[in-house]
């Protein structure tokens, strides 16, 4: 199992990248297999996990007592539940054939070595995708989420009153359907991000892409990610190193 992590702040554009680099992927595997044989298996699988695979909520990140319903157990058990949930479903599809793409915050340091730990035993290559982004377009990106899904509500208010055209309100059509985070959930996760550091071997290697760069440029890091856990570049990994 290549393990590619992908970290970032929060809506920063990794689930963006994530997808590109599950397609890029797809292509370079679909390739390998037609040059080997019209009939031969693919050589890898490809996995592409994330939070929205595993049903996780924004709210598990949430760590502000006037957000947490009554109920919660304490501040950031649910988080922990989620981190428990996205490691079991890396773990399922442990293989050396199974390139697996985790696509979330991945914030917390501890959580990355812990994952490079996990690939190491299966002695399988890891590699981290930083997605670079200032704090303030991201902060954008949620906003205008937030934006939307007032609009919605309040569309839906209308409907529900049954106002004629009402149905006809929402005149948002762009197709970003992703959850906000609830302003404090944003500010907080952006407050306790956890940048990767290239000198430590968790977060090694470490790619990174920006908000600004091209297809070209994307498919360019796209290709090193590849050499470095399918191709030439490939090491043997041995768990006690
Ligand atoms: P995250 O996974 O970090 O929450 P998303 O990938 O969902 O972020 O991206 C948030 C929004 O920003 C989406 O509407 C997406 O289309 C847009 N977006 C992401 N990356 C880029 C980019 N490099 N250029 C332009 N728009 C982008």
């Amino acid at each position: 199992m290549p393990l590619i992590i992908v970290t970032g702040l929060p809506t920063s554009g990794k689930s963006t990248r994530a997808k590109q680099l599950h397609d890029y992927f797809a292509e370079r595997i679909a390739s390998t297999a037609t040059t080997a044989s019209s009939t031969s298996t693919p050589k890898y699988r490809l996995h592409l996990i994330s939070d929205q695979t595993q049903g996780i909520q924004r709210a598990v990140y949430d760590l502000s007592p006037a957000e947490l319903p009554a109920h919660v157990r304490s501040a950031n058990a649910s988080e922990k539940d989620a981190r428990a949930a996205l490691y079991g479903a890396v773990k399922r599809v442990l293989s050396p054939r199974d390139i697996v793409i985790l696509d979330g915050l991945n914030y917390i340091k501890g959580w990355r070595y812990q994952l490079f730990c996990e690939a190491k035993n299966m002695r399988t290559p890891s590699a981290v995708l930083q997605i670079g982004c200032s704090v303030d377009r991201a902060r954008g990106v949620n906003e205008a989420r937030l934006e939307k899904r007032r609009e919605a509500a309040s569309d839906a208010t209308v409907n529900e009153k049954n106002v004629p055209g009402a149905e006809n309100n929402n005149d948002n059509d762009d197709d970003d359907t992703e959850e906000p985070y609830a302003p404090a959930n944003w500010d907080n996760l952006v407050f306790r991000y956890e940048e990767p550091n290239p000198m430590t071997r968790w977060d090694s290697p470490l790619f990174t892409l920006i908000w600004e760069d091209d297809e070209a440029q994307a498919r360019d890091v796209f290709a090193k990610i590849w050499d470095v856990v399918a191709g030439e570049a490939r090491k043997v990994v041995r768990p006690n190193q």
